[in-house]
């Protein structure tokens, strides 16, 4: 029965059948052609790319019908792509000048478009030239004859694996037919993953040797939240996800009624639970109403899905959308945090042996100054528009925080001086994700506005456990009582020094730990939209008293393991009062 990590795109549970879409590529066979041949074999290219932009019109009708105009938007551009005159005729020269056929022209093409994107690796370079390549892959399977495996004739609803995750793969079926979606490659933020999330799949992505592992129709058993697929899950496995799911539809039945609820604790103590965003698109995944704001918007995915830097003027109209649509909820700008595991397609950076140790974060903003002050310049404009604040990743100093005030003050006098409208008091904060800032933080909080923990990072340094690496990945432990010990230790800080303070590490939507940020003294929690209405209802259901209580028995745990047990207490705690509740909406409901 084994298991398979990956990277968890959409969240769900699903247990079916695999489905096995495509394979990687196969070889593509050269053969050269005759003189005479090349207006045929150029006839033959111009009649796939025909039908396949045919097919990606007929998708994208499907699309709009189904998911609306902006998702299907994509298919479009795959077709504009198709349409590029310039990749035409550098395959059409390709055939001419080396006079060899199609298939192989295209394929050289695809290749090409590859090795664009750069110094990044394998994995990555697929993730992004995904959308540039797949279009053309399309006319490659129709000149290569390759029939698209259908499964008309299956009758179960299915989870769908594929190599990477496309537009193509992800709308490969009707809606109804699919239970989840799994690939080997794939970015959590490439467009199949947008439309994953946004058709409600359970998704994971980054699964290594998936496809060699896989057959078509063997049993699989997909958690979207914890990103990992069971290969034949037993009984015993069927069991708890049949479980799972009942508990899930219980509690999406409560949590719904009750998402409008504010977050304050029975002894009036409020929270303010925040969403993370990494996109536009994520504001249809949650109901503004239900939030109290956007606690991180991690800007490089909006640096990512461009093929160039973003404008001053590009960003300025994405922020003021933003804080637009929040109606005057926070909107927490984090500035871009390239380097480790995020790269942009269009930004060669050197090879590094450690990345996560190397140039990331505020490291290549102060360093590439330019990039910031654009930034900024950006963010600032969008601030009168809302209530706009801006965080700074991968701190670890206090000359990092004065060098970038000093840019941030100079960027506002500037704007100011040539006419612009702009908020003269933007909240500046930082993010603590690296252990050394923990220990000055008693200094560095004299100069910024708020702070706002990176978990995900200071697990990974706290821990010398790189978040990426399958390898440790069991020993990569968020419960780990240092990793506790330093979140109380900088609550303990923050309260002294009146400064508000929040969590925005995946850890914060975990609800037994939002109680325990509660209880530390946090403020603010950000979290993914699928986890918003449960941290909600933990708040709302946890007297302070009771928080600090949990917190003084985790600040004593010795192992993760004490810790899971305790956080295991809080979550059953709240299922039961939970159950409560329901029992209450059914009565209500039979009363009418
Ligand atoms: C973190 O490190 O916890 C964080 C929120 O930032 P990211 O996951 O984008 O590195
Ligand atoms: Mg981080």
């Amino acid at each position: 029965m084994p298991t398979i990590k990956g990277t968890p795109v959409a969240p769900g549970l699903a247990v079916g059948s695999a489905h096995v879409v495509r394979a990687r590529p196969d070889a593509v066979p050269v053969w050269t052609i005759r003189a005479q041949e090349v207006p045929s074999e150029i006839a033959r290219l111009h009649g796939a790319v025909e039908e396949a932009s045919a097919q990606l019109q007929h998708q994208q009708e499907i699309v709009r019908d189904t998911s609306g105009e902006q998702d299907a938007g994509i298919f479009a551009v795959h077709r504009l792509i198709l349409e590029d005159p310039s990749a035409l005729s550098s395959v059409e020269a390709k055939i001419s000048e080396e006079r060899i056929n199609a298939e192989a022209a295209v394929q050289n093409l695809i290749e090409r478009l590859k090795s664009a994107m750069g110094g990044l690796d394998e994995d990555r370079v697929r993730s992004y030239s995904a959308d540039m390549s797949d279009p053309w892959r399309a006319v490659l399977d129709i000149l290569l004859q390759r029939e698209q495996e259908s499964i008309t004739s299956t009758v179960d609803r299915v989870i769908l694996a594929a190599a990477e995750l496309t537009p193509q793969v992800v709308t490969f079926l009707p809606r109804d037919r699919v239970l989840a979606v799994i690939t080997e490659s794939g970015g959590r933020f490439s467009h199949g993953a947008v439309l994953a999330r946004s058709f409600g799949f359970p998704c994971v992505v980054g699964l290594n040797n998936l496809m060699a592992r896989l057959e078509q129709g063997l049993q699989v058993l997909v958690d979207g939240d914890a990103g990992t697929v069971q290969l034949r899950p037993d009984q015993e496995a069927i069991d708890s996800f049949l479980e799972q799911t009942r508990r899930r539809v219980e509690r999406r039945e409560v949590l719904e009624a009750q998402a409008g609820l504010p977050a304050v604790t029975p002894d009036g103590r409020a929270m303010a639970v925040q969403v993370n965003m990494e996109s536009l698109y994520d504001l249809r995944t949650f109901d503004v109403e239900h939030c109290d704001g956007v606690g991180l918007l991690r800007t490089e995915f909006l640096y990512m899905e461009r093929a160039q830097f973003p404008s001053e003027e590009e960003q300025f109209r994405l922020y003021r959308r933003l804080v637009e649509a929040l109606e005057g909820r926070p909107v927490t700008l984090r500035t871009l945090d390239i380097g480790g595991d995020k790269q942009l397609p269009y930004f060669n950076t050197p090879k590094e042996a450690n990345p996560q140790l190397g140039w990331r974060g505020i490291r290549i903003s102060l360093e590439w100054q330019d990039l910031l002050r654009v930034q900024l310049r950006a963010a600032l404009r969008a601030s009168p528009h809302g209530d706009l604040r801006l965080l700074l990743p991968m701190v670890t100093s206090l000359e990092e925080v004065r060098d970038v005030r000093e840019i941030f003050e100079g960027v506002q006098t500037h704007l100011i001086d040539q006419g612009y409208e702009v908020e003269r008091d933007v909240p500046l904060g930082i993010m603590i994700e690296v252990p050394s800032t923990i220990w000055v933080l008693d200094r560095i909080i004299q100069e910024v506005d708020f702070v706002s923990v990176g978990t995900n990072d200071l697990t990974q340094y706290l821990l010398a456990v790189d978040r990426d690496n399958a390898l440790v990945a069991k020993i990569y432990e968020p419960y780990h009582p240092a990793v506790i010990r330093a979140l109380a230790e900088i609550a303990t800080v923050a309260n002294a020094a009146g400064k508000p303070c929040g969590v925005c590490g995946e850890i914060a939507g975990d609800e037994a730990v939002a109680v325990l940020l509660l209880g530390m003294g946090y403020d603010h929690l950000s979290v993914a939209p699928n986890f918003l209405a449960g941290v909600r209802y933990a708040i709302r259901n946890t007297t302070i008293t009771e928080a600090r209580a949990i917190v003084e028995r985790a600040l004593d745990a010795g192992t993760a393991a004490e810790v899971q047990t305790l956080a295991k207490e809080v979550r059953d705690r709240l299922h039961r009062r939970l159950l409560e509740d329901k029992a209450g909406i059914s009565s209500d409901a039979d009363g009418k």
